[in-house]
């Protein structure tokens, strides 16, 4: 049914593996095709997107899942879990070795829920948390008002700079200091620069506050030492596993505050004793085996020089990415980047332009992106100025800073030749469209999903 190229070896491994689901389920097995063909026909430029190995998915979609338990290896509250306490045991040790830990917990089911479990850990109802703001490239679980993470605590937010969009840690700290917070948060969804964990640290320390440093979309960079590491800095680091190329779920992890004790209803307890009561039976239920299975095959993949180096590609490619925008007029939000995305402003191009109909007239290109406010944006979330470019697939799929030049080309065409009608609606010319699309195919077919 598919006339995609033999040489797109996971083609071979989908019928594999989903033979049976294609003999039981025609409906669910053609969609789940018809995702896989997307993904082998456009440009993934998503950057909080990554692709996971064969092997991950293999352990995802393993008997592991059948499992029910709950507790933590050793101490589990059903029989039979000989194995899977081994299972877990080597997922926790994998991710210590992975990021320098000293403690790791490998149950979260997402990124959002280790950041809740965390909040929920050391806070009571109407603590304080001070965190960077949504629109200023912040994320949902640090506190925003339509998440749980907002809704019982009081919160209030730093900024990045006016003028250059940096973080500004001076006015962090006046900010931590005249607020008092129990928990400041730092690591961000849409910030190109390098985060100052060891600064953000120090202003902890003097506003006798927590720090919980998320790592979500730089979790690959620090893996590798592409980027400074919170492990030892911040009290707690948080990361999804899906963003750095794992399973989805989520990791807590500590280092050298590991056995620092707190104080809770009378007792002083361990945070990282903590940290294990509040994830189970505090916030979740039976750990997802088959997707601990999974982590402690992704941990043990980001030890190879192979991952590492991949990672520094990946920011040589970002970087690339960022200069060509630039060289061809765009407003690269701080001149560029330092990790894995860029953000590019995009309502200037054209009276009516907005990120969303950047990310749909790219979406029609074959071009995949994601719309994104850009800080002291006035457009909302809906609508929004910039869209955001991410490089971990690509540079998966092999691509170059070569090749960066001619996604950045094309992203220009489309962008330059899409006339905003009203609204979020735009019109391309349909040669020009189809023009790309067919260059997006090459591309495809020279650096294939694996
Ligand atoms: C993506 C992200 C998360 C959420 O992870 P999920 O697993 O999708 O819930 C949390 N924090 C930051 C900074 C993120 O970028």
């Amino acid at each position: 049914m598919s006339d995609l190229p033999e040489k797109i070896s996971s083609h071979k491994y989908h019928d594999g593996i989903f033979g049976a689901l294609h003999e039981q389920d025609e409906e669910v097995y053609q969609l789940i095709t018809r995702e896989y063909e997307r993904l082998c026909s456009s440009i993934q430029l998503i950057a909080a997107e990554n692709q996971c190995s064969r092997a991950v998915l293999a352990a995802l979609g393993s008997i592991v899942q059948n499992k029910t338990t709950e507790g933590f290896p050793g101490a589990r509250y059903h029989g039979g879990c000989e194995i899977v306490d081994d299972v877990e045991r080597l997922a926790v040790s994998r991710a210590k070795e992975a990021f320098g830990a000293q403690y790791a917990n490998v149950q979260p089911h997402s990124g959002t829920c280790a950041n809740h479990i965390v909040l929920t850990a050391l806070l009571e109802s109407g603590d304080k948390v001070l965190s960077l703001g949504l629109d200023q490239g912040g994320h949902l679980s640090h506190g925003a008002k339509v998440s749980f993470s907002g809704k019982f605590f009081n919160v209030q937010n730093y900024y990045v700079d006016e003028e250059t969009f940096l973080l500004d840690y001076s006015a962090v700290r006046d900010k931590a200091i005249a607020f008092r917070p129990k928990l400041i948060i730092c690591g961000a969804s849409a910030y190109s620069r390098v985060i100052d964990f060891q600064k953000f640290r120090q202003i902890a320390d003097e506003a006798r506050a927590y720090l919980l440093a998320d790592i979500s979309h730089i979790a690959g960079l620090v893996i590798a030492g592409a980027h400074p590491s919170p492990i030892d800095h911040a009290h707690f680091t948080t990361t999804s596993t899906y963003k750095p190329g794992g399973p989805r779920g989520g990791l807590i992890l500590m280092g050298r505050d590991r056995d620092t004790r707190i104080a809770v209803s009378g007792n002083k307890i361990a945070l990282s004793q903590l940290i294990q009561k509040t994830t189970f039976p505090g916030m979740q239920g039976t750990p997802y085996l088959n997707n601990v299975a999974a982590k402690a095959v992704f941990f043990r993949e980001t030890l190879s020089d192979k991952y590492k180096t991949r990672q520094f590609k990946i920011i040589e490619n970002a970087k690339r990415l960022a200069n060509a925008m630039l060289t061809l007029g765009y407003d690269v939000v701080t001149g560029g980047t330092d990790n894995h995305m860029a953000l590019i402003n995009v309502a200037n191009l054209q009276d009516g332009m907005t990120g969303i109909t950047a990310q749909k007239c790219l979406e029609d290109c074959g071009i995949i992106v994601n719309k994104n406010r850009l800080p002291y944006d006035k457009k909302g979330a809906a609508l929004a100025s910039g869209i955001r470019l991410g490089t971990p697939i690509v540079t998966r799929n092999q691509m170059g800073t070569e090749q960066m030049d001619t996604v950045a080309a094309l992203i220009d065409t489309v962008l330059r030749n899409a006339k905003v009608t009203a609204n979020t609606e735009y019109e391309i010319d349909a040669s020009i469209r189809d023009g790309i699309r067919d260059k997006v195919r090459q591309l495809c077919e020279k650096f294939p999903s694996h």
